[in-house]
């Protein structure tokens, strides 16, 4: 017998593997922060000894979901505007409220909020993008959740730079410190092509790949920002981004409502990931994703609830069961994106397109124990 730190026993299991494997009277043998085997209880009980045994109580076991795209600290300024257009919102209220306001202090503390939230939703990992980004690592290390934290780079001045150049040199210093963290995956977050220079987004790109770490981006949220780049720069929104070299890279773009099949089909050769995000691009009006398409083409496609100001809440079972509604009623076709698929959107798939797929997503062993 092997003598391991937890069984968790009397549990059905749902791995959310590719094959979907599922074990009605199962077991979890976890050691350290991993897992070592997961399977049928009467089989595995026989082979490994747990200093602690979990009773799970006939209870569904199941990989914690994934939030792949939000902004944690905006807790704080949850439904302080709303009902706005994305623009009017965010340059208007948001970014001058933030500039007044967010501090290393701030970050923290609405971190920590966002945390107690997303545990209460069975929520183990999300991918973040603000400013003081270290702070959001701190609070998220200190409340035991994995995360990937985006350090905003703009072209304007933000709540902790001056300038493009200061958040670059501090994404650089934020990265080189937490690359190794066995929780955090630190990232680069040029915030949107409209709100960065062709310099910025090159930049950004080059210091991914230095590090080799995700770069967390919004991409073709609305219809107008497509408008303003066809006008600006004579092509869409991905093959701009292709052109400052960006997709070189690890890159969650977070949106993408509105993209065509060829941009889809470009995400696929880079291995791009998308994070779907329903409450907020109803709440902005932004329009729905073409999610169905993108899954069938064969992208990743995780599902997120955007900052809290954006959704107003945190809670990834509504953000699935909207995933499911939306994509129905926009394709009208009552079959697209079933039960299983969006579940598999929010583990498995999710954290492949979070570019963490190795460590998380389903209950299989060598992963990390977040259940
Ligand atoms: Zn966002």
């Amino acid at each position: 017998m092997k003598q391991v730190d937890t069984l968790f026993i009397n549990a059905h299991i749902l791995t959310m593997d590719e094959e979907f494997h599922q074990y009605p009277t199962g077991a979890l043998v976890v050691d350290g922060d991993s897992i070592l085997a997961v399977g049928d209880e009467k089989e595995l009980v026989s082979k490994y000894q747990g200093k602690q045994i979990v009773d799970c109580g006939g209870k569904a076991l199941m990989p914690g979901l994934i939030n792949a795209h939000t902004h944690v600290p905006m807790t704080l300024v949850r439904g302080l505007a709303d009902d706005l257009r994305l623009d009017v919102w965010l340059m208007g209220y948001m970014m001058p409220v933030e500039r007044e306001f967010v501090s290393p202090d701030f970050v923290r503390l609405g971190t920590s909020i966002a945390c107690a939230e997303m545990i209460r939703s069975g929520v183990t990992s999300f991918a973040d993008m603000y400013y003081f980004e270290e702070d959001v690592a701190k609070a998220t290390a200190a409340a035991g959740m994995r995360a990937l934290c985006g350090q905003t780079v703009l072209k304007f001045p933000s709540p902790d730079a001056r300038s493009f150049e200061e958040s670059l040199a501090y994404a650089r210093d934020f990265i080189s410190r937490w690359k190794d963290h066995p929780l955090i995956v630190p990232a680069v977050s040029p915030h949107a092509p409209y709100t960065c220079t062709a310099e910025i987004l090159k930049a950004c790109a080059d210091l991914a790949l230095e590090f080799d770490v995700p770069i967390h981006t919004h991409i073709s949220e609305t219809a107008l920002e497509v408008e303003n780049m066809r006008n600006e720069q004579g092509m869409p929104v991905v093959p701009y981004i292709k052109k400052q070299g960006l997709l070189e890279a690890k890159v969650l773009a977070a949106h993408c409502v509105h993209i065509d099949e060829g941009e889809m089909r470009t995400f696929l050769h880079y291995n791009t990931g998308v994070a779907h995000n329903p409450s907020s691009n109803l709440k902005l009006a932004s329009g729905a994703a073409p999610v169905k398409k993108m899954l069938d083409i064969g992208l990743n496609v995780g599902i997120g609830t955007d900052g809290p100001a954006s959704n107003n809440d945190l809670d990834m079972f509504e953000e699935i069961r909207l995933a499911a509604f939306l994509a129905k009623n926009t394709s009208g076709d009552p079959t697209a994106l079933p039960a299983r698929t969006v579940l598999a959107m929010d583990t498995r798939i999710g954290a492949q397109a979070m570019h963490i797929g190795h460590l998380t997503g389903s209950l299989a062993p060598g992963k990390r124990a977040d259940i």
